[in-house]
C-alpha cells in the first residue's frame, strides 16, 4: 500500500512529503480510507504507530473538498497533554502547509487572551486539551463547538485517567450530533466504552 493508491489530493500529498512519510504505516493504511468515508472509527493504537496522521489526513481532504464559505471551526482534535496536543499540531502544520487551512493550539501555558482572540477567528481546526478547550467553551461567548463536523478523541484512556470524563463528556454535548468522531486508544476499559457508547456512533473498529 502506498500514499499514491488512496486518492489524496496534490496539497496533502506534497505535506506527506515534506515530513518524509512515503509509505503509510499499518494503521494509517486501516484509518485512512474509513475516515476518508465519514464513518465513526474506534482505534486502538499506541503512541508511534503514526495515529496522527492517520486522522489528520481524513480531516484535512475534507476541509479542502468542502470549503466553506464563511470562516468556521469545523475540527476539534483533544489530547491528553500539551506535548500531546503540540505534537499533533506540529504534524497538522506540516501535512497542512500547502493549503490556507487554518490551525489553532489551545493548551495550558499559552496566554489564555491571546488563544481566545484565534478562537474568534474561527480557525478550521482546533487542536486543545479538555480543560483548556472547557475554559474556552465556558468563558468565551464568541468560540462554539456548534459547527464542529470532525472530533478528534486521541489517547482517550489517557484522557480518562487524568480525570476529564466530565470534561470529555461535556465537550461531547456541546459538539452537533450529526458529526464524524474518531477516538483512539491504547487500550478499551469499561470506563473506555462507556465513552465509546456516548460518543460514537456505529464506529468501525480498527486494530493495530
Ligand atoms: P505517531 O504515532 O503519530 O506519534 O507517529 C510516530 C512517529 O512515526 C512520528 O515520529 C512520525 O513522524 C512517524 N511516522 C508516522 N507516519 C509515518 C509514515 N507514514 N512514514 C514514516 N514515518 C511516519
Amino acid at each position: 500500500e502506498t500514499f499514491t493508491n488512496m486518492n489524496l489530493s496534490r496539497p496533502i500529498m506534497k505535506g506527506l512529503s515534506l515530513l518524509g512519510f512515503v509509505k503509510p504505516t499499518p494503521i494509517q493504511t486501516k484509518t485512512i480510507p474509513i475516515g476518508l468515508l465519514g464513518k465513526d472509527i474506534c482505534g486502538s493504537a499506541v503512541t508511534g504507530s503514526g495515529k496522527t496522521a492517520a486522522f489528520l489526513v481524513p480531516v484535512l481532504e475534507r476541509l479542502l473538498f468542502r470549503p466553506n464559505k464563511v470562516p468556521l471551526t469545523r475540527v476539534l482534535i483533544l489530547a491528553p497533554t500539551r506535548e500531546l496536543a503540540m505534537q499533533c499540531h506540529n504534524v497538522a502544520t506540516k501535512i497542512s502547509s500547502f493549503t490556507d487551512i487554518r490551525i489553532c493550539l489551545c493548551v495550558g501555558g499559552l496566554s489564555i487572551k491571546v488563544q481566545e482572540n484565534e478562537l474568534k477567528e474561527r480557525p478550521d481546526i482546533v487542536i486543545a486539551t479538555p480543560g483548556r478547550l472547557i475554559d474556552h467553551v465556558r468563558n468565551s461567548p464568541s468560540f462554539s463547538l456548534d459547527h464542529i463536523e470532525i472530533l478528534i478523541m486521541d489517547e482517550a484512556d489517557r484522557m480518562l485517567e487524568d480525570g476529564f470524563k466530565d470534561e470529555l463528556t461535556e465537550i461531547v454535548q456541546y459538539c452537533p450530533k450529526k458529526r464524524q468522531t474518531m477516538l483512539f486508544s491504547a487500550t478499551m476499559t469499561d470506563n473506555i466504552n462507556d465513552l465509546i457508547r456516548m460518543s460514537l456512533n456505529r464506529p468501525v473498529r480498527l486494530m493495530v
